[in-house]
């Protein structure tokens, strides 16, 4: 959260400055929602556009990465039950400091649709029993500039050794190569330009390389500023960390030139046959301005959001801090108009225990609303819910 309300400032797209700060309908406003989790209460809005950006949107991405890698692992567990394998196939190009990262990636998304397409491989469908694929696009970058390279998930309907993979890789490669070299590019198979893994299709594996797949490009990958920028490859969303964190001019001009270049790319794409296993009908759009789970808690009606939305990221750290009662000092210390949503619609859904802790909170915040005098409104409203729910 705090990644996007930084990256608002300064952010080139349009969308993504829109993201979680502008709302649906001129009408309306923001509605701020918890859900707990593992690590405490989790703050956030709803009903604000979201820009759906699997790319450069830190919120986003991890919505978008979380819908994928469900996709992806009940595609092959739908494999593995009929007696299916996979091979994770890794295909890489060479590249330089003097590359520009458009033309990297243009060079790249040909190559993989030669690899996956024409009389060739016709022929490896057959010859290896392909089911289908996901193949999802990774970028970093380090001392030799831009990475572009593919993960891809080759699923087979039936038990494969690894020398089969690896026999299927290669003719895959061969066709990556090609199709590179035709751009001015190269590849090398026995430089790491081909990596094949076989995929054990128990409930774990299946789940991990589905996360891989899905969620690479959501991930901060390298350790730390100083040992990432010296020693390794960055992701992107490490170059906008170094960037906020440093303010480096070198830093913000890769991640303009990274949001500019991945905007309106496909991040995750399949072969029909294995979308169809997925049941993957969602667009990215579709799935980041899904709100899933949490409970809401303060509706924001449109004047207050205008005057406060900049800011917004203090309120949804007092609420996490100090849960609904802190947020509405919040709001009331700024003199902002807000409605508490009900109790019955806070409990409604969620389990006993939650439900105590939360009336726990309700009693502590009408404690507080009360002994301030103030939003009698919004008491009445309460009040009128309360009796209108039956529980
Ligand atoms: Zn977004």
């Amino acid at each position: 959260m705090a990644w996007r309300s930084r990256l608002w400032e300064f952010t080139g797209l349009k969308r993504l400055r829109n993201c979680g700060r502008v709302a649906h309908t001129s009408s309306g406003g923001a509605i701020v929602r918890v859900s707990q989790t593992a690590d405490g209460p989790r703050a956030g809005l709803s009903g604000l556009q979201s820009c759906g950006s699997p790319w450069s949107c830190p919120v986003c991405a991890r919505k978008i990465g979380a819908e994928r890698s469900a996709e992806v692992a009940r595609a092959l567990t739908r494999v593995a039950a009929d007696g299916g394998s996979a091979a994770l196939v890794t295909l890489t190009m060479r590249h330089d400091r003097g590359h520009r990262l458009a033309d990297l990636w243009d060079a790249l998304s040909a190559a993989w649709t030669a690899v996956t397409s024409g009389s060739g491989w016709t022929r490896d469908q057959k010859t290896f029993g392909v089911v289908g694929w996901v193949r999802t696009v990774e970028v970093t970058h380090g001392a030799k500039g831009w990475h572009v390279h593919v993960h891809s998930v080759v699923a087979l309907d039936g038990p494969t050794s690894p020398e089969m993979m690896w026999a299927m890789g290669d003719r895959m490669f061969a066709r990556w190569e090609r199709s590179l070299s035709g751009k001015g590019f190269s590849a090398v198979a026995d430089k790491g330009g081909l990596d094949v893994r076989p995929v054990r299709m128990t409930g774990e594996s299946i789940e991990q390389v589905s996360d891989y797949i899905s969620k690479i490009t959501a991930e901060i990958t390298s350790p730390s500023t100083k040992d990432g920028r010296k020693t390794g490859n960055r992701s992107p969303f490490a170059i906008l960390r170094d960037a906020l964190a440093t303010g480096l001019a070198d830093d913000l001009d890769l991640w303009f030139t990274w949001e500019q270049v991945s905007h309106g790319r496909r991040q995750l794409t399949w072969s029909r046959s294995l979308r169809a296993l997925a049941g993957a009908e969602k667009s990215d759009d579709d799935i980041a301005s899904e709100d899933k789970g949490g409970d809401d808690l303060l509706t924001i009606p449109r004047e207050s959001w205008e005057r406060m939305r900049h800011d917004v990221a203090d309120l949804l750290d007092a609420v996490e801090i100090g849960g609904v009662e802190q947020g509405v000092r919040w709001m009331r210390s700024r003199g902002l108009g807000f409605r508490l949503v009900s109790r019955g619609d806070v409990q409604a859904g969620v389990e006993y225990a939650v439900g105590t802790v939360a009336a726990a909170a309700f009693a502590a915040l009408l404690y507080a609303i009360v002994s301030g005098g103030d939003v009698l409104a919004a008491l009445t409203g309460i009040v009128q819910r309360a009796l209108s729910t039956t529980l």
